[in-house]
């Protein structure tokens, strides 16, 4: 069905009025007698350009047009008949106060969109998390942008709330041209010269677990972080060879563990820039806040160097089965990815396969990141009990020498 006079909607979509990513105003329980309307059919136009979600208002469907290729800040319009005749919504003289809601659910947003009645027309916004951004030099398909900013809305709020005020950022791009390349455009030059190399050696052997050699290229990777800045490229090349994986495509909880393993990366490295400017006096005041909290660092500022990590790390190594040595072989290649996936299975973000897999090979780390890193560090409380509500043996098999108060 496609109830859309299609060239003159199409010009008229482009010339949409602005949409916002503007806070809401409206508080829970505020929403009254504020109509709430369902998506009932999603058209694609021919030239694959635009979707546009019609809209059964009573009486006057209408349309929200998103572009196939969006940016963060204008993921919708509102479709150009509607916006300015007074339908389908009576005009409002509150422009901060929505006029409609419409359900996100089926579009997979883990909320609803927003029509408000702004002075010279109607508009639609969404409240994105305020960490996820598509810088103007890319622009990436909406759902991508959705499932990125749903897995965000899955983390504790309150460590979403600290990351906001240190500058974290999760930066969103079309490839690893506009993401990796574009932040650090060093890894080009290393990933074409590594590629060089491979074809040399014949493609020779691309994985060697011995050394912590797995020579992966970083257009390899799903996503990296890097100086407060998660990058998630939509598209990148599958490991270890050949082929191209599209984020876009992908189910929902792979996006949860892709953004909460980056997002413990992050909080990983949450104090390390006070470490590496602790001789720049304006960050004095910061060095002896992280001093005072009791972490001794050997190397640098991130939690997974301080010595209790590493005690704990060491520990959980000699412990482990064989099978899961070799398995997790890419967490030897460095603490820190093994603190990003206690981390992420700590709070059920992963999926329940490699929550036990991580749970039961790193369990002296996952203890120290749940009591250290989320208790006493961070304020966000997990319980041995909840975690094993979905990993029911956590815990269970370590001696109780080690598992300590
Ligand atoms: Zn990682």
């Amino acid at each position: 069905m496609n109830t859309i006079h299609r060239r003159t909607f199409l010009v008229q979509s482009l010339a949409g009025i602005g949409v916002s990513v503007l806070p809401s105003f409206l508080k829970a329980g505020e929403s009254g007698s504020i109509p709430t309307y369902g998506i009932t059919d999603v058209v694609k136009s021919s030239e694959n350009d635009f979707l546009y979600y019609r809209v059964d208002a009573p009486g006057t469907p209408f349309h929200i047009v998103t572009k196939r290729e969006s940016t963060l800040l204008k993921p919708f319009t509102i479709s150009d008949e509607y916006k300015t005749m007074g339908k389908p919504f009576p005009r409002s003289t509150d422009s901060n106060k929505p006029v409609a809601f419409v359900e996100g659910g089926k579009l997979g947003l883990n909320g609803n969109i927003e029509v408000y009645d702004n002075s010279d027309g109607y508009g639609i916004r969404y409240n994105f998390s305020p960490i996820l951004q598509t810088p103007s030099h890319t622009s990436v398909r909406p759902g991508f942008l959705f499932k990125t900013d749903n897995a965000i809305k899955r983390f504790p709020p309150k460590l979403v709330e600290q990351f906001i005020n240190r500058g974290i950022k999760i930066s969103l791009g079309k490839d690893v041209e506009s993401t990796y390349y574009h932040f650090y455009p060093g890894w080009k030059i290393a990933d074409v010269a590594l590629d060089k190399t491979l074809k040399a050696e014949g493609n020779l052997p691309v994985i060697s677990t011995s050394n912590c050699n797995d020579r992966r290229k970083r257009s390899q990777t799903a996503a990296i972080y890097g100086d407060k800045n998660i990058m998630i490229p939509q598209i990148h090349e599958t490991y270890p060879v050949g082929g191209i994986v599209d984020l876009n495509e992908v189910r929902y909880y792979s996006m949860d563990e892709v953004v909460a393993h980056e997002l413990f990366h992050a909080l990983d490295d949450f104090n390390n820039d006070y470490y590496i400017n602790s001789k720049d006096p304006s960050y004095a005041n910061h060095k002896k806040q992280y001093i005072q909290s009791g972490y001794t660092y050997a190397r640098s500022g991130w939690y997974s160097d301080t010595q209790e990590y590493i005690n704990a790390y060491e520990i959980d190594k000699q412990r482990m089965p064989s099978d899961l040595r070799e398995e997790l072989a890419y967490q030897f290649c460095g603490r820190k990815e093994s603190f990003a996936d206690v981390g992420s299975s700590l709070l059920g973000l992963r999926n329940p396969e490699s929550t036990k897999r991580f749970l039961r090979a790193f369990p002296m780390c996952a203890e120290y990141v749940r009591k250290n890193i989320l208790g006493n560090e961070f304020g966000v409380s997990v319980s041995v009990q909840g975690v094993r509500d979905f990993c029911p043996d956590y815990l269970k098999d370590i001696p109780t020498n080690l598992a300590g108060k």
